[in-house]
């Protein structure tokens, strides 16, 4: 029940009606006897300085953030995690003391799934599809975990070039005109193929990104950011080539639990979030 003491957590994108974070986080509130609420906030991105300063001056406890103002909010807060500062976005907010704080999950939120199947990640050779502002925390939360190389597929060079250029300081990394011979080769010997485009996804389920599955000598792991279709094809083919597969599902879910607990500073009730996400796609 909304009390006089409840905490309030929004969600501030254009438009937000899709988002499934209000589920899942009120349900986890629930879950866990919170006195807090999730609403959406939809802002029209010339109004976003006027919302923080209304979410400011209204008392909220904190945000997620979503498309398109994970970057354009980055000014307006007082402090940015490394987190944000690494994956150039922020799609948390923690309000404190009178001050905003940014975070990003995102990069938590895509390498919790592959720990949780067990997938070690140290050491090993990713092949990534795309460059956009999804693969920017891919690259970042892959670095974290001591990954050995990392080479990304794209129709653009020149686009990815940003990417490459932050990251290469930190790890072997490079962006290869896709698809290619020369892609293929490096692809032979990654251990896991992230497709971080949005080829595939709900309507296009129709629609697979180009990649050559008898390549790989070895099983690979197969993670596709779509969650919608809950399996792509380039998750169905990647089944049929006996590979392990992981769907977008569980990082929206990690995601968001890892900005639960930054809200709240418990453990994320991520078992009852992921069922709340189930129930909907019913
Ligand atoms: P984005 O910024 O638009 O980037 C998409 C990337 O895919 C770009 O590099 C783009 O290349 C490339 N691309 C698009 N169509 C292509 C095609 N036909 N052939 C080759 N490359 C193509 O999008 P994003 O925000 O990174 O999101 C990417 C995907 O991840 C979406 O499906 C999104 O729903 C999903 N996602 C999932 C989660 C989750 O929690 N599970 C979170 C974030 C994103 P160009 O630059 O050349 O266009």
């Amino acid at each position: 029940m909304i009390t006089g003491k409840t905490k309030c957590i929004g969600i501030l994108g254009w438009p937000v009606e899709h988002s499934m974070s209000p589920l899942m986080q009120n349900a986890a509130f629930a879950a866990n006897e919170l006195n807090y609420v999730y609403i959406p906030m939809p802002v029209h991105p010339d109004q976003l300085a006027t919302a923080i300063s209304g979410f400011k001056a209204l008392g909220f406890a904190g945000a997620n953030v979503t498309i398109p103002h994970k970057i354009a909010v980055m000014p307006y807060l007082d402090e940015l995690d490394r987190s944000a500062k690494m994956v150039g976005a922020v799609n948390t907010i923690v309000a404190k003391d009178n001050k905003l704080y940014g975070y990003n999950t995102d990069a938590i939120g895509f390498v919790q799934p592959l720990l949780k199947q067990g997938v070690s990640l140290t050491g090993k050779n990713i092949g990534l599809l795309g460059a956009g502002g999804a693969a920017r925390a891919v690259v970042w939360g892959l670095i974290e975990q001591g990954v050995a190389e990392i080479t990304i597929g794209v129709r653009s060079i020149e686009k990815a070039r940003e990417l490459v250029d932050i990251f290469s300081p930190l790890v072997k990394i490079q962006a290869i005109q896709w698809p290619s011979d020369e892609f293929n080769e490096k692809l032979r010997y990654c251990h896991v193929l992230v497709n971080s485009t949005p080829i595939g996804m709900y309507p296009h389920i129709d629609t697979e990104p180009p990649v050559d599955w008898s390549l790989f000598t070895n099983r690979i792991t197969a993670y596709d950011l779509i969650y919608t279709p809950p399996k792509t094809n380039f998750l169905k083919t990647a089944e049929r080539f006996n590979h392990l597969i992981i769907n977008g599902a569980g990082m929206l879910v990690e995601q968001g639990a890892a900005a639960f607990t930054l809200w709240t500073g418990l453990p994320a009730p991520v078992d009852i979030m992921y069922q709340a996400l189930q129930n909907t796609e019913k």
